[in-house]
């Protein structure tokens, strides 16, 4: 039995906390078992980072930090918004709690795959007129003739089964409710006020570092933010991260009427690994945003050394006999081979230069990274969703494993050039991105500061005065607060 630290102070807090928890539980219930995406039967290595296997005890801590955006007009004498609260486990929601969460007297329906509001109507026998009658109004027309799978919408039915009202979301903040009495049909909006907050979420990775994050409120797709993109130039999630190593990640958060709505990008993270704090925040510049370090460099490396994920190495760069041609001549690439079909990333952010056949190469494409920097990929068996001149981000899939043009096997041929010379991608010193500079990058530390100090407040806090091995069956006796905590 474990028992939550009692909540500081006032109620606005204490609600932002019962959020939070009620939030952290559902995602827990949401949770999926993890399946192999690229091949079945075989574990990639982002399945073993993410594991399978529940972390039993977490620390979460939320805290109110000012908006990213709106810190550089933040005057620094005024009064933050702090709140520092731990817990040594998640509360289930009780029966009680989640009955309380949907209205008696609403059906919900969840549109699925392939169903549309013809269909629902006849799924609770309702008639078509009366459908016919609500779509009549032009804002029910745009919103429900084309219904994405999820889309959630409220019947109010009547004892003798007939519609008293619709209900269907308009954005975020308008709710429509549609009253039917005979032939009318009377719309209202209801306004829904959001809640935006800015959280530092902080946690040790546990069994599973999926799990754990999960566990405390960071979306799936901020996970993979800092497995995929942010981290994994430095840190190795397969063979480096252990149990007690730590994250904390701030991100936005929108609330509405207590329920936690959407978990925004990873505006900052710090991950603490191999004993050491690796950083990163998200910065945007002529509308795209981009992750950089404390000290304004980019983390993505202008090249990624393999196009292709988890694939053999299968010839080198240099003289050899051709496979096919069986003379010596010089290989001006790397073979990598994989099962056809395999995904082919853009091992650079470019312009494709060309898209079609070539020879020998077969499916070949070409890209233009800038700075006399060209890259090559050939054999493919199709082509990705790319046009001639398209402008293309790094790991974009740009085609597919393939054994198109003179070629004993599926592989990929990669060549990278340098002012027209061939280089072996292996070897070759690829070019560093340019860090931030001038205006752009006092505009990165007025942003990213606050962030940071946060972040290194709420560790302080958790990290240096818990218990090294917290009992769980221990009384929290009370949270410590931030010094600077005005309530
Ligand atoms: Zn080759």
């Amino acid at each position: 039995m474990t028992t939550l630290a009692p909540l500081p102070g006032d109620a606005h807090h204490q609600q932002v906390l019962q959020d939070n928890l009620q939030a952290a539980a559902r995602n827990k219930a949401q949770e999926q078992p993890v399946r192999s995406r690229l091949y079945p039967g075989r574990w990639t290595r982002r399945d073993w980072a993410h594991g399978s296997l529940f972390a039993t005890l977490g620390v979460l801590v939320v805290t109110l930090v000012p908006g990213l955006s709106q810190a550089m007009r933040d005057d620094a004498q005024q009064p933050q918004h702090d709140l520092v609260t731990m817990s040594l486990a998640l509360p289930p929601l009780t029966a009680a709690q989640r009955n309380a969460q949907t209205h008696d007297n609403w059906q919900l329906v969840t549109v699925e795959r392939g169903q549309t509001l013809g269909s629902i109507f006849a799924s609770l026998d309702l008639p078509a007129s009366t459908m016919h009658r609500i779509l009549e109004l032009p804002d029910a027309k745009a919103k429900l003739t084309r219904m994405r799978p999820g889309t959630e919408l409220g019947f109010d039915l009547a004892t003798d089964g007939s519609l008293n009202k619709l209900r269907y979301d308009r954005s975020d903040t308008e709710r429509v409710e549609l009253t039917v009495s005979g032939d009318a049909v009377a719309e209202q909006v209801i306004e829904r006020p959001v809640e935006i907050r800015n959280v530092v979420i902080s946690g040790k990775v546990g069994r599973s570092l999926f799990h754990s994050a999960r566990k405390m409120g960071l979306s799936g797709a901020n996970i993979n933010t800092l497995t995929d993109e942010v981290f994994k130039y430095d840190i190795d999630f397969n063979s480096d991260v252990t149990q007690n190593d730590r994250f904390s990640v701030v991100v936005e958060q929108v609330w509405r009427e207590g329920e936690l709505i959407r978990t925004g990008p990873v505006q900052a993270a710090v991950f603490t690994a191999k004993g050491k704090p690796f950083s990163a925040f998200r910065y945007e510049q002529d509308g795209k945003a981009e992750y950089y370090n404390a000290d304004g460099r980019p983390l993505k490396k202008s090249f990624i050394r393999m196009p292709i994920q988890y694939a053999r190495l299968s010839s080198r760069f240099g003289s050899r006999r051709h496979p096919v041609l069986g003379t010596m001549r010089m290989h001006k690439g790397v073979d990598y081979a994989a099962p056809t079909g395999t995904p082919i990333m853009a091992a650079g952010d470019a312009r494709v230069q060309f898209r079609g056949v070539q020879g020998g190469y077969g499916n070949t494409v070409v890209l233009d990274h800038g700075r006399g920097h060209t890259t090559l990929y050939a054999h493919m068996s199709r082509f990705g969703n790319i046009r001639q001149g398209q402008r293309v981000s790094q790991g974009t899939v740009i085609g597919y494993v393939g054994t198109t043009g003179l070629s004993t096997g599926p592989h990929l041929h990669y060549e990278f050039r340098v002012n027209g010379a061939h280089r072996n991608p292996l070897q070759h010193t690829m070019p560093e991105p340019d860090p931030l500079s001038g205006a752009a990058l006092a505009q990165f530390r007025q942003q990213t500061g606050p962030a940071l100090a946060r972040i290194r407040e709420v560790e302080n806090i958790i990290y240096a005065e818990l218990p090294a091995r917290p009992d769980p069956d221990r009384q929290v006796a009370g949270a410590p607060r931030s010094s600077n905590d005005r309530g």
